[in-house]
């Protein structure tokens, strides 16, 4: 007789993106007449660029012809798009990551869930609070998290670092020793960064402990201020202790074609044994690469077509997230990311709760968001808007808004 895994009957209902979609239908049942803005989503929704688009027509032709068909990729992916990768995003950084640390993958929402897998049971991972939903709840699965506490909304067994207003949305240091640590710059959903000197503080404080941070740099290509690093490999003595996944989602738009890529350091050790090759034999097994079509799309992402196209479709979000911040701000709110992300982050005027927030705003203004409690007990008082909306939308969100 099968029994069930029940670590995940612990895991949390996803209250937060079913219950603005049950509000959105009853407001909208209610108000056929009335036109919503929805500044809540994240995805992106802007079409692949002309370069993209090319190489996956080049590569769907080569699968039509035997002597250019491609079958199972290698696992680690195709060497092209590792040295692209390599090349670019680090290399010519002057950070030291090679291409066979690099493994291709369908995606970093994957990847940071199924890294853990590598782990033992008992480590003790640190997250943000707030926090990207996937990081806790891959680690409820795993069994690692302990009890939640519905008056707190918090796990007995994970390490809490709260980013509020305090502490300028970074993390600090926790007094309890943690063994893995998730970081996310820029972040979701405050639209947070840290500096480089910030950043380095971590690397020395695993290097110290023994700790392995997991870097999710999603929205690199988001960064706009130069002391912002692009990468965690900038800071020294990271090749030791950082774990760091890239997207392809957010920059380019591949949310719906799927590529993404875990970096891991062959120097990331413990004992004689590497995390480089618990990862290989994971990917060897459990493979969830990329297809070879996907992968030469990827590649276009680096070409010099590629390159300026997709800096113009990121400068088509960052302007949405200018209109907003500066609307909001205009409007006198308290607002901050925005800068080097696509979200923009407001503290909830007159001490509404992030719900009443979202309730008020659909009611005045005709607009969705989504409430900062939902990513975790410190982003209550919080409310976050994404830049991924139509310029035209957002720019009319923004007027309703300023005109409560
Ligand atoms: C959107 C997002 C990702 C991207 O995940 P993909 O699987 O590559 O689409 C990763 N991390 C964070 C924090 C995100 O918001």
């Amino acid at each position: 007789m099968f029994q069930i895994n029940e670590d995940y009957l612990k895991l949390q209902g996803s209250y937060l993106f079913s219950t603005i979609a049950k509000k959105i239908q009853v407001f909208q049942e209610e108000n056929p007449e009335k036109d919503l803005i929805r500044l809540g989503i994240g995805d992106v929704t802007r079409p692949l660029v002309p370069a993209i688009i090319e190489a996956l027509h080049k590569a769907v032709d080569e699968m039509a012809d035997a002597k250019t068909f491609h079958g199972y990729a290698p696992e680690l992916g195709y060497e092209f798009l590792r040295s692209a990768m390599a090349k670019n995003d680090y290399t010519d950084r002057g950070c030291d990551i090679s291409k066979d640390e690099i493994f291709i993958s369908d995606g970093a929402k994957g990847d940071s869930g199924n890294i853990q897998e590598i782990f033992a049971k008992d480590n003790k991972i640190a997250v943000c609070d707030p926090v990207y939903p996937v990081y806790v709840d891959t680690n409820v699965m795993a069994g690692r998290t302990g009890t939640f506490n519905k008056e707190t909304e918090m796990w007995s067994d994970v390490i809490y670092m709260p980013c509020t207003k305090e502490n300028d949305f970074k993390p600090e240091l926790p007094k309890e020793t943690p063994d893995i640590i998730y970081l996310c710059f820029p972040n979701n959903p405050t639209g947070s960064t840290i500096t480089k000197d910030e950043l380095q503080v971590w690397v020395d404080y695993a290097n110290k402990v023994g700790a392995v941070i997991i870097y999710d740099a999603a929205y690199e290509a988001y960064i706009t201020r130069d002391n912002v690093p692009h990468t965690i490999y900038e800071c020294k003595g990271a090749r030791t202790c950082a774990i760091e996944l890239r997207s392809f989602s957010k920059n380019a738009g591949f949310t719906g074609v799927r590529l993404g890529a875990a970096v891991i350091p062959k120097d990331i050790k413990r004992g004689e044994v590497t995390l480089h090759q618990l990862w290989a034999r994971r990917h060897g097994t459990k493979y969830n690469g990329a297809p070879y079509i996907v992968q030469r799309a990827g590649e276009a992402v680096y070409s010099p077509q590629g390159k300026e196209q997709i800096k113009d479709q990121v400068g088509y979000y960052m302007k949405n997230a200018k209109v907003i911040y500066e609307g909001l701000k205009e409007a006198g709110y308290n607002v901050s990311g925005g800068v080097d992300a696509p979200y923009i982050w407001l503290e909830t005027p007159k001490n509404m709760t992030s719900w009443q927030f979202f309730d008020y705003l659909l009611e005045k203004a005709n607009v969705v968001g989504t409430p900062g409690s939902g990513f975790g007990p410190s982003g209550e008082g919080y409310f976050r808007l994404t830049a991924f909306g139509s310029y035209e939308n957002t720019l009319a969100a923004i007027e309703r808004i300023k005109n409560i």
